[in-house]
């Protein structure tokens, strides 16, 4: 059984320390996609962070495996590895070249999304003046599509992910997402979203971060919930795992240009005053709390597996090909 998180970041710097994703590893998990660049984040430094990462990988090959499709994760599960591979959160790195994506496809990034929280000029952010997908962004979609990547609708706009879910050609997920009908914040999805993300073939995969599961101290029994909530409403192939956990490292924290202004990304009115710092996290140290958290509210062993791992096996076998 395969056990899949789709979203944890690193400091975006090129020597982050990976052992953090050893830990995650020893949970139980066998794949893991890692940010390697936002929407705030210059192209110079996300090519930065993807030459160091795919160095360090390289580097252990007896303990890590970047992947490039659903063979080398089955691979590194067989032979006692954990398999990465890397997202981008949002399409400003694209330079507004729908080209770009097939590029960063070829150095490892496996996921994006098109937007970070704010509009761009591709797509609208869940907290910004709605936008729908623009004339580029229905260009961006159909090479995302082309490069064989999965399409990511977290951070975005909920009427821009309604228009990426009906342009795309293949299923859509939420890597880090958790439903607003349990949880009010701009970051969390309406029904809507979901049923739209189910009937696209996709799965929400819903995230262990605190203040989108309105919990200070948040827990699996609360992750549970939320992918049960998905789970109820669309069907269990529509629920995931997506845990987002952010591994700070001191003297490595994110080196942002000198007119970022983390008000504007983050903005304080969405709850987020003191940046990461508030953020608090599951402590899951085995997966197989998760496991029984989501049998808990209902599912048998087999429902849970889908939902830690089996639905995005599924997804990304059609979407890599
Ligand atoms: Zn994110």
């Amino acid at each position: 059984m395969i056990h899949w998180d789709a979203h944890a970041c690193l400091p975006l710097h090129p020597q982050a320390d990976f052992s953090p994703l050893d830990q995650l590893h020893r949970s139980g998990v066998n794949y893991v996609s890692i940010n390697v660049g936002m929407d705030m984040n210059p192209v110079s430094q996300i090519m930065s962070v993807l030459a160091g990462f795919r160095a360090t990988i390289r580097a252990q090959p007896q303990r890590y495996v970047l992947a490039n499709c659903m063979q080398d994760i089955e691979d590194a599960a067989a032979s006692g590895k954990l398999a990465i591979g890397f997202d981008l959160e949002g399409s400003m790195p694209l330079l507004e070249q729908p080209e770009m994506v097939a590029l960063y496809k070829c150095l490892g990034v496996m996921q994006m999304h098109l937007a970070y929280n704010r509009n761009n000029s591709v797509a609208g952010g869940c907290h910004d003046l709605e936008q729908g997908l623009t004339p580029l962004g229905y260009q961006v979609v159909a090479a995302i599509n082309a490069a064989g990547m999965l399409m990511d609708c977290s951070h975005t706009g909920r009427r821009c992910s309604l228009d990426i879910m009906d342009a795309s050609s293949q299923p859509v997920i939420f890597s880090h997402a958790n439903p607003m009908a349990l949880v009010e914040h701009g970051r969390n999805l309406t029904d809507e979203q979901i049923r739209a993300c189910a009937a696209s073939g996709g799965v929400v995969c819903v995230s262990g971060v605190s203040i989108f599961l309105d919990s200070a101290n948040p827990s699996a029994h609360d992750v549970a919930t939320h992918a049960a909530y998905v789970a109820n409403l669309v069907g269990v192939k529509h629920a995931g795992i997506g845990l987002d956990i952010s591994f700070l490292q001191n003297g490595l924290d994110d080196q942002p240009p000198d007119e970022f202004n983390p008000d504007y990304w983050w903005p304080k009115s969405a709850g987020y005053d003191r940046g990461l710092l508030r953020i608090a996290y599951p402590p899951i140290e085995s997966w197989e709390v998760l496991s029984d958290a989501l049998q808990s509210t209902g599912m048998t062993p087999a429902e849970a597996a889908l939902v830690m791992g089996g639905n995005m096996m599924r997804v990304a076998a059609q979407v890599w090909g």
